[in-house]
């Protein structure tokens, strides 16, 4: 009793007694987990076991508490984000936690890009969401955490850049900023208990320190909830269903003006205007089920269709599911039209196309990255 023990996976403080905080823990899994050394709270064990994601009240508060520390600190800020879900790994007010430190803006999830994506365009992107974000980073990496690509690479430019100074990493949840640290973790030290849990002083949050060769640390931080990411719209098992975790097989479509394609039923394009026979290509998960129809029925469709032959979502959880938010874009080059999240649709020069995303997820056009 008295004891402090923390999550190896989140380092969370752990808990026996109230499942909706950080670092709940039931008392059984506990003693099962003292007796090997590897204690997980239960949200990292779901997380592990289940691929399931368990939502931290993690609160805004104590999340600017733990920003507002980083401020004062004289350290490099690696911030890891979803290439695949920019708009949904955005921290807000990270700019203003920045202070004079250097951010090193990391793309993660690079496997489940095809071979064919410029890689040099989709920096050019990340980059440009963070500027617009009022993030100005110093370097952009690109990286697979999960199939272990370009990680050293990324060590590399972290150990230029920190330059003897400590290195937090920074990243909403989902993004893969556990996995990456996992990586990091074996790569770096190779070993486990390497790992020593501390704490910013005045705030609940809890750390993890990887400690560095000069006596400098890389210190891992909690992940904050972004709710415009597309995990916290579907259950666990739907968002297997929409959530590529290979590497995306383009689909291209041969479509006429006022044709209409579904993703599932949880995102829509339509071909608006434009010449006859265009190709359009399709990046998404490479299961997800894709039904042409003709525009003009399509909204009826939908709502005969959705949770059933539409799915994601399923029957159960078409009540709770947003309504798809319709965003129109004309193209003058070859565009990409993409729906955070979910993937793209590179279109044609010269269109007028829809995009159609739950309400609370981002719908962009950018220069297509192929
Ligand atoms: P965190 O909440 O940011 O710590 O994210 P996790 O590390 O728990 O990862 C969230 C989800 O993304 C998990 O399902 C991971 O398997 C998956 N993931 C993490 N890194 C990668 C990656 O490089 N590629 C792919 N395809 N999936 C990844």
């Amino acid at each position: 009793e008295g004891q402090v023990v923390h999550c190896i996976g989140c380092g969370a403080k752990v808990q026996t007694e109230d499942k909706d905080q950080l670092g709940y823990t039931p008392q059984s899994a506990l003693d099962k987990g003292l007796a090997n050394g590897e204690v997980y709270c239960q949200r990292c064990f779901r997380l592990r076991h289940y691929n399931e994601i368990t939502p931290v009240s993690l609160t805004d508060d104590d999340f600017l508490k733990l920003l507002s520390q980083i401020r004062d600190t004289n350290s490099l800020i690696v911030y890891v984000v979803d290439i695949f879900d920019v708009n949904g790994s955005l921290i807000p007010g990270l700019h203003r936690f920045v202070g004079n430190n250097d951010v090193l803006l990391v793309g993660n999830k690079l496997d489940i890009l095809p071979n064919s994506i410029k890689t040099s365009k989709v920096k050019d992107w990340l980059r440009q969401r963070a500027n617009a974000a009022g993030i100005r980073p110093a370097d952009v990496a690109l990286v697979s955490a999960k199939s272990n690509q370009n990680v050293d690479q990324l060590l590399g430019q972290i150990d230029k850049l920190r330059d003897g100074k400590d290195v937090y990493v920074v990243g909403v949840t989902n993004v893969g900023k556990s996995t990456l640290i996992n990586q990091i973790i074996k790569q770096a030290t190779g070993i486990k208990e390497l790992i020593t849990t501390s704490r910013f002083p005045g705030t609940t949050l809890d750390q993890i320190n990887i400690p560095l060769d000069d006596g400098q640390k890389i210190v891992d931080t909690p992940g904050i909830i972004q709710p415009e990411q597309v995990a916290h719209l579907l259950s666990g098992k739907e968002l297997k269903l929409v959530t590529p975790n290979k590497t995306i097989k383009p689909r291209v479509y041969q479509l006429n003006p006022a044709q209409t394609l579904f993703l599932g039923g949880v995102a829509r394009f339509d071909y608006v205007a434009g010449d006859a026979k265009h190709g359009f290509t399709l990046y998404v998960e490479n299961n997800l089920f894709v039904h042409r129809t003709k525009l003009e029925n399509a909204t009826n469709f939908y709502e005969k269709h959705v949770g059933e032959m539409l799915t994601p979502p399923t029957a159960e959880n078409v009540a709770d599911f947003p309504k798809l938010v319709r965003h129109e874009f004309k193209t003058d080059k070859k565009s990409d039209i993409v729906l955070e999240g979910l993937g793209w649709i590179t279109v044609p020069a010269g269109v007028t196309v829809a995009g159609y995303a739950p309400e609370g997820v981002a719908v962009l056009i950018r220069p297509a990255m192929i």
